[in-house]
């Protein structure tokens, strides 16, 4: 079942990246809130990248699939006092949106691991309740990053707001595109624009992204905490 929604997300992922004339972007599966076992599901079907929002979580998962060489990455808010344990558990932190960050990753990822991947987030649309830095502090904390030992720059995320408008939404990921094309000038080896989700990987692709990250259109709608 899981290997036919993969099958069905894969080829949206082409089509839109042939109708946006670009290269297809990854996958990055969002397994916030499934069981081990649905994502040993995945993995057997051949998907590889898993995002989760939450340290805890993610490591009980990630114990239980020990077995299997998958890819974490995670993409929800990190607390400075879980920057330890995210610098051991994972490899990739898409959310990097602070200097404090930057130092207590460097200073906790194992040196027997590669260097960490790490993606700054932006708050694109500049919301009052969203996480990520502000589009005038990329420049300044990429170079933080970049000069991190144990750290390695990739590039930018964000989750733009929501909005019924899909301009509006657009407008969004365009502007992500400026910013990571203008941090290429002064990075060239990052490669990595992680925008759009489920309802908007299409809007996603056509401006530019690498990576997405889905997660309902995958694995089905989450429980919403505190429904039944
Ligand atoms: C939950 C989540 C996703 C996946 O959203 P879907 O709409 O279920 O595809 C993507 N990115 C982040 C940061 C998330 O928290």
């Amino acid at each position: 079942m899981l290997a036919q929604a993969l099958h069905s997300v894969t080829q949206r992922l082409a089509d839109a990246a042939r109708a946006a004339g670009r290269p297809a972007p990854r996958l990055l599966a969002v397994s916030k809130t499934q069981p081990a076992a649905a994502v040993a599901e995945l993995a057997a079907a051949g998907q590889r990248a898993f995002g989760e929002n939450y340290v805890q979580e993610a490591l009980a998962k990630q114990a239980e699939l020990r077995a299997l060489p998958l890819e974490w990455h995670l993409i929800g808010h990190l607390q400075s006092n879980k920057a330890r344990e995210a610098a051991a558990a994972f490899d990739w932190v898409q959310t990097v949106d602070r200097a404090k960050l930057v130092d207590a990753l460097a200073r906790h990822r194992p040196a027997e691991r590669p260097a960490l991947n790490v993606l700054i987030q932006v708050n694109i649309d500049g919301e009052a309740s969203k996480h990520g830095c502000a589009p005038r502090d990329v420049p300044a904390l990429a170079a933080a990053v970049a000069a991190a030992p144990r750290l390695r720059l990739r590039g930018l995320m964000a989750i733009p707001a929501p909005s019924p408008d899909a301009a509006a939404r657009r407008h969004a990921f365009a502007r992500m595109r400026g910013l990571f094309e203008a941090l290429a000038a002064a990075h060239p080896g990052i490669d990595t624009l992680s925008m759009g989700m489920s309802d908007d990987i299409e809007l996603a692709v056509a401006e530019g992204a690498t990576v997405v990250r889905v997660g309902t259109a995958l694995f089905g709608a989450r429980a919403k905490p505190g429904a039944g």
